[in-house]
């Protein structure tokens, strides 16, 4: 046989497009030409395939070699084809038997002794073998991720041998155990720990249950991160659907851990950060902050500081909870539904209102500061809290007896609660209250006549605008979804109105 196809997959967005891999041998002076990748990869792989294939004591065929790499117009690393087109040459040569290869898909980067190294993005490829009916065979390193698509056949490897091996019905290569299915089990810091702060835990838990977006501002040292970084454990569990997609995201970002499987992610990025890294993007675009926060919690600390133009970039993938990077003619998607988090000093030096008195910010140099904050991000905000110092007896271990400290709930209680108020929203409109479109929150976040006059008089007097109107809705059929109460009254509209403190601002 002098033609030989080998399946295998490219990556675009969160995408695994079938990408075949045709080895045709030709007489004439002996040549290897690649068609299909992009000039800079042709030679490095040329030279790990010609190298693995000697090192392995095969014949390299002293022929004209043709690979094509199909289609021709998907963004492709040279690397992960490594394998493919070795086993293509081997079987347009007679060396390995060609009869099974159609079974199976490969992906695998060579080392020059023949060795397979890892590649990014094995889960999404492995869901897509498994979808077309495949078995996959890959770098032993990045088999986990990929063992995780249920009823999957997987095969890790350890080299190109293994593979001829298998191929050939000699010695079969042990398929991957299963991944375990996702656990409910806690993770992560506890609730517990953040001594004081019963009002913003309550808000934590109304953040958590609706998925709101939530603002906190206060003095620097009073717990704003640590807040932040318990959200994600107080989020009701990932179902497997959620957890296989958070985790693609992971694989295709080079950073998949098995220790963080079907845990809500939790990202923080540095206020120094660029647009690109928050967003996705690079010539092969991978996913930014914002996709990796996708199921989770994205917290941007500092918020002041954050530059304008990097923030406006979040605006509509809050919105869509997908984002799309043009790159070139091409473009890619990836999802992005984060929960959006943010903490911000309330005024330059951090102590505006501290009962030390040690605040000397004129209003000008406050309103300054605090203008750097794009209104239109703040018009997505839905529950703004403070975050005041708390006094020095609370903080202290030990000093109030614990029944004294309100919010003392634990992270697996405060989840509960939000699981709980969580599967109310799915069973009624099928998504959390915060992803709600204005007519939907027509139909489902109606308050009763007092909540309703409650809601006109704060409108008239706080001077708030429709985007405020439409969240004080949602927040307050979140409240009233954590209280069992199927009707919004005028306590869970107070409630939410109270959230909106920083329209003020
Ligand atoms: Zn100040």
């Amino acid at each position: 046989m002098s033609v030989a196809v080998v399946l295998s997959r490219g990556l675009a967005g969160l995408d695994a497009p079938l990408v075949t891999v045709e080895v045709h041998l030709a007489g004439g002076l002996p040549a290897f030409n690649l068609v299909g990748l992009p000039d800079t990869e042709v030679k490095e792989s040329r030279d790990r395939v010609r190298a693995a294939l000697q090192n392995a004591q095969f014949e390299f065929p002293a022929r004209k070699i043709t690979v094509n790499l199909a289609p021709a117009d998907l963004p492709k690393e040279s690397g992960r084809f490594d394998l493919p087109i070795a086993l293509g040459v081997l079987a347009a040569t007679g060396q390995i038997p060609a009869a099974a290869l159609p079974q199976f898909e490969f992906v695998g980067e060579l080392a020059l002794t023949g060795a397979l190294r890892s590649i990014r993005g094995a889960l999404p490829m492995a869901l897509c073998a498994h979808r077309d009916g495949r078995a996959f065979v890959l770098p032993a390193a990045s088999a986990r991720e990929a063992a995780l698509v249920r009823d999957a056949v997987v095969y890790p490897a350890d080299g190109l041998l293994a593979v001829c091996a298998h191929l050939a019905g000699r010695v079969l290569l042990e398929p991957a155990a299963p991944g375990v299915a996702p656990s409910a089990a806690l993770h992560g810091p506890d609730l517990a720990d953040v001594r004081g702060q019963a009002e913003a835990k309550r808000a934590l838990g109304i953040a958590a249950a609706g998925g709101h977006s939530l603002l906190m501002i206060g003095p620097p040292g009073t717990g704003k991160s640590m807040l932040a970084q318990r959200l994600p454990g107080i989020l009701p569990p990932l179902t497997e659907d959620e957890a296989l997609a958070t985790a693609a995201i992971a694989s295709l970002a080079g950073r998949f851990s098995e220790a963080s499987w079907a845990t809500r992610p939790y990202r923080a990025p540095h206020h120094t950060a660029s647009a690109v890294a928050l967003v996705g993007g690079g010539s092969d675009p991978r996913p930014g902050e914002i996709s990796l926060a996708h199921h989770g919690v994205l917290f941007l600390d500092e918020l002041p500081e954050w530059d304008r133009r990097v923030l406006d970039v979040l605006r509509e993938p809050m919105e869509s909870g997908v984002v799309h990077i043009s790159r070139a003619a091409r473009q890619s998607t990836f999802p992005a539904q984060f929960q959006f988090v943010a903490a911000m000093n309330p005024c330059p030096c951090g102590w505006l209102g501290h009962a030390s008195g040690r605040c000397h910010c004129t209003p000008d140099r406050i309103a300054r500061y605090r203008g750097r904050v794009s209104g239109p991000l703040l018009d997505r905000i839905d529950l703004g809290i403070e975050v005041p110092a708390v006094a020095a007896a609370s903080l202290c271990l030990g000093a109030a007896a614990p029944d004294a400290d309100a919010g003392s709930t634990s992270s697996a209680e405060a989840r509960a609660l939000a699981t709980r108020a969580r599967a109310r929203q799915t069973d009624r409109q099928g998504k959390p209250n915060a992803r709600l479109s204005p007519r939907e929150i027509e139909a489902h976040c109606a308050p009763d006549p007092a909540g309703a006059a409650l809601l006109a008089k704060a409108m008239a007097t706080l001077s708030l605008s429709a985007r405020a109107y439409h969240r004080i809705l949602k927040v307050a059929r979140t409240i009233a979804d954590l209280g069992d109460s199927p009707t919004i009254g005028a306590a869970h509209v107070a409630e939410a109105v109270g959230y909106r403190r920083f329209d003020r601002m």
